[in-house]
């Protein structure tokens, strides 16, 4: 259990009184020790592709005129520079997360934000000749919820990434929507390598990867899952995996529908 520590200070506040202010140091300190945490990471996942970098520029400065481990070299410096590029991308996802400005709700229908996660994924899809497509299991029916769309795009589209990259060359992955019990929900279904059961809820630790070397070659860097859930979490929704190694995995969120009454007006002077 987490300890607590209380700080317990008196404070005049005027008139001869004195307030007294009791401040939860213990959940502070926690604050600060996740944050060393974070920054420890971060540190390190940058310090391992640069380093490999500047060795690999090295080797490849001293390799004259073989051009056929130029190449290799080159290729490995592009691997590890899409490493750094996924990093850093997650980095703002973020810094985004906390930026209070970007969480304004507004009604969405989940199809339009599932079609713009595919949109976002269409390069990683093009890479691994990957058939992406929606399934609408819920003909015609409005699927509106109250959410920050860019988060909740961002949420999906990092579910379709991992799809694509936890899948081999020319799969297919579907996200299906639907509505079950008041709830608009998306399924993104892959076949996969899967995700043994004993890790399938470490998986959405910040930085937990299966297989780091996997994770690395793809710029993975453990955070997309973290964030998919925060953003999940943040707009009232679910978020659960099935899987199975070797079938592959099943990522489903569940959003509360929005009610389908306009927003009352409420009377104002500007009324009369
Ligand atoms: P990463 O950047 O490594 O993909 P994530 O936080 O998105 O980080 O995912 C964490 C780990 O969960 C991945 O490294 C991978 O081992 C596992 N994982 C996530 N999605 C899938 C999936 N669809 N199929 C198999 N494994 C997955």
């Amino acid at each position: 259990a987490r300890m607590r520590r209380i700080a317990v200070r008196a404070q005049p506040i005027g008139d001869g009184r004195t307030a007294v202010v009791c401040a939860d140091t213990g959940r502070r300190r926690d604050a600060e020790r996740m944050r060393r945490e974070f920054v420890t990471n971060v540190s390190h996942e940058l310090k391992t592709p640069v380093g490999a970098i500047m060795l690999l520029a090295e080797t490849i400065d001293d390799a004259g005129d073989d051009v056929e481990m130029i190449r290799h070299f080159a290729g490995r410096i592009g691997t590890e520079a899409k490493r750094l590029d996924g990093l850093v991308r997650r980095l703002i996802e973020l810094g985004r997360m906390q930026d209070d400005g970007a969480r304004e709700q507004r009604l969405v229908d989940v199809r339009d934000v599932v079609a713009g996660a595919i949109a976002d994924t269409d390069v990683a899809a093009a890479v691994r000749h990957t058939d992406v497509r929606m399934r609408d299991d819920a003909a015609g029916v409005p699927l509106t919820v109250a959410v920050d769309a860019g988060g909740m795009r961002t949420a999906v589209k990092n579910l379709v990434e991992n799809a694509i990259h936890y899948s081999p060359e020319h799969a297919s992955v579907t996200v299906a929507v639907d509505a079950v019990d008041g709830a608009a929900r998306i399924r993104v279904v892959d076949h996969g390598v899967g995700i043994p059961p004993a890790l399938q809820q470490r998986i959405f630790e910040r930085f937990y990867r299966v297989d780091p070397a996997r994770s690395r070659l793809t710029g993975g860097t453990g955070l997309g899952l973290s964030i998919a859930r925060h953003h999940i979490l943040a707009n009232g929704g679910k978020m659960d995996v099935w899987s199975k190694p070797g079938e592959g995995s099943t990522f489903t969120v569940v959003m509360p529908l929005a009610s389908q009454a306009p927003p009352t007006r409420t009377r104002s002077l500007e009324d009369d």
